[in-house]
């Protein structure tokens, strides 16, 4: 790959973009700021190894959801993606006394 497709991993890190490049199916140029984010909470040498310990046709699923923690990660520091969860369940909480909650550290 030479440097003017350089994957969004590679270009933020500035750095050559390998054929081999871990990241690059992942993280196209087309998206630099899901990198960014994914890059700004994790790190890219933690990404790589967690994208390595997936097998192959699982790693896309995996950086979604890498990608989606990060995210939520940025916009909620204290309680990330959960925080989603948590807004959601208010918004379409059961009525009182229609099954039983799933656990106390549910909202
Ligand atoms: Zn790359």
């Amino acid at each position: 790959m030479s440097n003017s497709t350089r994957c969004a991993a590679c270009r933020y890190l500035r750095r050559r973009c390998t054929e081999d490049c871990v990241l690059a199916p992942y993280f196209p140029s087309t998206h630099p700021d899901r990198f960014a984010c994914v890059h700004r909470i994790f790190g890219a040498s933690n990404v790589c190894r967690m994208l390595q310990l997936v097998p192959v046709e699982q790693r896309g699923q995996a950086a979604d959801s890498i990608a989606y923690e990060a995210y939520w990660r940025m916009r909620d520091p204290v309680y990330g993606c959960v925080g989603s969860s948590r807004g959601c369940s208010r918004r379409y909480r059961r009525p009182r006394g229609s099954s039983p909650r799933p656990g106390p550290w549910w909202p």
